[in-house]
């Protein structure tokens, strides 16, 4: 048993009560969000999915969150992320019976040159924001595969599933510099997800946003929606819209979100500076 093992199953009870009591409070939250949306956002009853972004928290707090059934996290820095994912990965696989580890969805700035990272833990990456990444990802991909058929590296979730990817939206791209939230203008959204749809090893799954600062979120999210319901009509398939943070969910929800990204309102206060 590794110390982690031994740390996680000793758990100090008290976090584990604090974060089972934060992610209940969160998924009541989704289901009334739910219950408030019109007929025309309602994805036919099916709830939006949570993804509990644990990034600045250690891989104790991913496990302790496993163990409360969250299937899905996030993170924004491959530095952080990958020997998360690693010790999560090694942990769950010795429990007994083994348990399946979370899904890894990468939801921050990612540069090209961490593609073939972040493809040996990620399924998902929220953040597809110009055409060089996507040519980057499913390069990564292809070599992830390549690598696992010659027994030189350990399969991720990418070497048996495409790397489902959201193409990011800029919601205010007239905004000074400095204060975007990142994102690729709206304009360019229907060429990237071409581009996506194309790349072997890359599967396009829909759009994702956080809200402009200053702003109100529920106009920014109509937005977003009409831009997915236009890629839509091109890629049917495509239905995700990732939107929603702690603080703006039910927003989020109301305005047809299929995924929300919840960080601080299930681990609590992160630094704000790092
Ligand atoms: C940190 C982060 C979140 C979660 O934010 P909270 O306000 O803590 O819920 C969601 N999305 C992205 C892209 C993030 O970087």
């Amino acid at each position: 048993m590794s110390e982690t093992t031994v740390d996680v199953a000793h758990a100090d009870a008290g976090r584990t009560a604090e974060l089972a009591q934060r992610l209940s409070a969160v998924r009541q939250r989704i289901l009334d969000a739910a219950q408030q949306r019109s007929e025309d956002r309602g994805h036919g009853g099916e709830l939006p999915a949570l993804v509990v972004v644990t990034k600045f928290f250690p891989a104790e707090d991913v496990l302790r969150l496993r163990n409360l059934g969250v299937r899905a996290v996030g993170e924004n820095r491959d530095q952080e992320a990958g020997p998360k994912a690693a010790e999560v990965a090694e942990v769950l696989a010795s429990q007994d019976p083994p348990v399946s580890p979370p899904a890894w969805h990468f939801v921050g700035q990612l540069q090209s040159n961490k593609a073939k990272h972040v493809v040996r833990y990620a399924s998902w990456v929220h953040s597809v924001d110009r055409l060089s990444l996507v040519t980057a990802l499913g390069k990564a991909v292809r070599a992830h595969r390549q690598a696992v058929a010659e027994d030189t590296a350990v399969p991720g979730p990418c070497a048996t599933e495409d790397l489902t990817c959201l193409v990011q939206v800029d919601l205010d791209p007239e905004a000074t510099p400095g204060s975007s939230r990142g994102g690729a203008h709206p304009d360019d959204v229907a060429e990237l997800a071409r581009a996506v749809a194309a790349a072997e090893g890359l599967r396009l799954g829909g759009v994702m946003a956080v809200a402009p600062r200053d702003a109100d979120p529920a106009e920014a999210f109509e937005k977003l929606w009409e831009i997915s319901q236009r890629l839509r009509k091109e890629h049917p398939e495509a239905r995700v819209v990732s939107a929603g943070m702690s603080g703006d969910l039910e927003a989020a929800v109301a305005a047809g979100a299929t995924h929300v990204r919840i960080g601080s309102d299930v681990l609590g206060p992160r630094p704000a500076v790092r």
